[in-house]
């Protein structure tokens, strides 16, 4: 198996009028699945395509351990693919497609071949199928086969590029589990693409979120769904998204209050939890996640802010209260907590739930 290192790796397209990928710096390790995640044009698909050798980069390299893998032919690369629309040769069995990528890539004797798909078509529980052409497939079964194609060539390298995309959502649940089982069980490096979060949160030892091209943060799911680094990593995972709202910080030597007066949002922050943290007088965004925020329906004057229901809208086991803060503002609560619409309720958040972000640049200070 082997370790993927991309260095100062970049794509521009239209003679650089579009940069696609910019300066990407990612490590995954031997064995270990990345997840890359962000949302449409930030350019996965042209990283992923590079790994694979299917796009040429425009400057940096791929190494695939020690190997500088930059100039060499898609073919000649331990790398598999999996892709959104399966590729399947429409024309050809199960059994045939499945084989075919072993005709390409390997020295086997025809019957070892066979013996190859029967054990991968087992493994994925297609036997049934190996007769039937793609088209006579549902579009789960159609990834399973091309899930086992690409496991039975044997890969060092695992590519997947959004391939649940086209399933409906308990199936694309049960084949996420699938999926991360035969990534461990092969011990194959594994980058995986999505412009889902809840997909990349659920799936990858680590996950890459990219934005415009850019690489902006890398880390184990529960590291970046509590510490992003900015306001766009801190938007772009978790669903329902962080909250955000303007505030004036004005600290006092040892505290710091936090203030937006049109919302009537009132909130002071203990000396403890200041210090340690570069935080001045000025503009900040405060960012809140939905289930930190705690609702008050007989509010009692010490909650930090108060606010008319908009909408609520129960999940079960949760209700989703829409509130109005300037702007929209969502709080997750129990079900047990159920005000209606035009209530006025109570808002409370602890200080060690609460994130403020530079306004200008975005990076979380706090
Ligand atoms: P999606 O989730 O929509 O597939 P993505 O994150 O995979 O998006 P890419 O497909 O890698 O994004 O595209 C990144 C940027 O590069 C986009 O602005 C896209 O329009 C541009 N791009 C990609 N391929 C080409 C190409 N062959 N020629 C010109 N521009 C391209």
């Amino acid at each position: 198996m082997a370790r993927v290192t991309l260095d100062t790796l970049r794509k521009e397209f239209d003679r650089g009028t579009i940069v696609a990928v910019d300066d990407l710096d990612l490590e995954i390790d031997d064995g270990e699945f990345v997840t890359v995640v962000g949302p449409s044009g930030c350019g996965k698909t042209t990283t992923l395509r590079m790994v694979a050798g299917l796009e040429e980069p425009t400057s940096g390299t791929v190494h695939f351990d020690d190997e500088d893998v930059t100039d060499i032919h898609a073919k000649e690369r331990p790398v598999a693919m999996v892709f959104q629309n399966y590729a399947l040769y429409p024309h050809k069995t199960v059994r045939e497609n499945m084989a075919f990528g072993l005709k390409m890539s390997t020295e086997m004797t025809t019957e070892e071949r066979h013996e190859r798909v029967r054990e991968m078509a087992e493994m994925m529980g297609i036997e049934d199928l190996l007769d039937d052409k793609p088209d006579e497939l549902s579009g789960g079964q159609k990834q399973r086969v091309a899930l086992g194609r690409a496991i039975a060539r044997e890969p060092e390298v695992f590519l997947f590029d959004e391939p649940l995309s086209n399933l409906d959502a308990k199936l694309r649940t049960e084949m996420r589990a699938e999926i991360q089982k035969l990534q461990k069980e092969f011990g194959v490096t594994a980058m995986y693409v999505t412009h889902d979060q809840e997909e990349a949160m659920t799936m990858g030892d680590r996950l890459a979120i990219l934005n415009d091209g850019e690489l902006q943060q890398v880390g184990e799911p529960t590291e970046v769904y509590q510490n992003p680094v900015n306001e766009f990593v801190a938007g772009f995972i978790g669903s329902p998204s962080m909250n955000f709202v303007d505030v004036d910080v004005e600290t006092d030597g040892a505290g710091a209050t936090i203030r937006n007066e049109e919302a009537g949002l009132d909130l002071d922050l203990s000396a403890e939890y200041v210090r340690g943290h570069d935080l001045r007088n000025g503009r900040y965004t405060l960012g809140i996640r939905p289930e930190n925020i705690v609702l008050d329906e007989s509010p009692s004057g010490d909650e930090n802010l108060r606010s008319t229901v908009e909408v609520v809208e129960p999940i079960g086991s949760d209700n989703y209260v829409h509130l109005t803060v300037t702007e929209d503002f969502l709080a997750r609560s129990p079900a047990d907590v159920k005000p209606e619409a035009g209530d006025e309720v109570g808002v409370s958040f602890a200080e060690e739930h609460i994130h403020l972000f530079d306004p200008e640049t975005g990076e979380d200070v706090f």
